[in-house]
């Protein structure tokens, strides 16, 4: 009998087909599971199936949960997907190992400082407002420029572009926008992509998916 395959298996198999249809290798695209709000009874499982590259929103919530579980497999890469402030800049960059919500020249500052100080330099992402919603942050597109070119003066590892689409509106046309907008500025990462549409997003060039309700099923209720 065959046995029944688990939603990491049934990802990176949908994952595998979208990258077929694309004409592109699976290898180019980076599965980050996001654990955020669930525990790590939870995330544990993915672990052990080999899951490497894990998601979360906020630093102190991560600051709790992962330091054990690196104890036990310290090949574990973390992202922070979620807004950060300034005055976190410092303890993100000592536990995250990429940052993908750059989007402010503030926070350019409080991250290239903290880089500085620690000798710690975290590959980073700048977050655009493909959608012009002010409550997602990310930088406005007119924007992106500047802060790219700010990001680059304080010395932080810029690797891509990251977007979080508007909510119930098709969304290929917000990654088509994305892969043009990282194109035109010679970055090659494109973190778009989510339970809904990362087969989607991996067909327009997305090279890191972040899926949590499909890997984890639904987050527990905020406490
Ligand atoms: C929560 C979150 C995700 C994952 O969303 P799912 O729909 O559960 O896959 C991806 N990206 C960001 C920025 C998130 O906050």
């Amino acid at each position: 009998m065959e046995k029944a395959e688990t939603p990491l298996q049934h990802v990176q198999a949908n994952i595998a087909a979208a990258c077929r249809i694309a004409r592109r290798e699976p290898e180019e695209v980076t599965l980050i599971a996001v654990s955020k709000m669930h525990p790590a009874e939870a995330i544990e499982p993915l672990l052990r199936e080999g899951q490497r590259h894990f998601g979360e929103n906020r630093v102190q919530e991560a600051q709790g949960k992962w330091p054990a579980l690196r104890e036990a497999y310290p090949a574990v890469q973390l992202h922070l997907i979620g807004q950060l402030q300034s005055n976190k800049a410092e303890d993100a960059v000592a536990l995250f190992d990429a940052i993908h919500s750059l989007d402010r020249p503030s926070l350019v500052k409080a991250l290239g400082k903290a880089m500085d100080k620690s000798g710690r330099r975290v590959p980073c992402f700048v977050q655009v407002d493909v959608g012009e919603e002010d409550q997602k942050g990310g930088c406005p597109v007119a924007e992106l420029p500047a802060l790219i070119e700010q990001a680059r003066q304080a010395d932080i590892p810029l690797v891509g572009l990251m977007c979080l689409p508007p909510q119930d509106i098709e969304p290929a046309p917000f990654f088509a926008f994305l892969d043009k907008l990282a194109r035109d500025h010679g970055l090659e990462g494109r973190s778009m992509g989510m339970s809904g549409d990362y087969e989607t997003a991996i067909k327009l060039g997305a090279t890191h998916v972040r899926v949590g309700t499909a890997l984890f099923g639904a987050r527990p209720a905020a406490g």
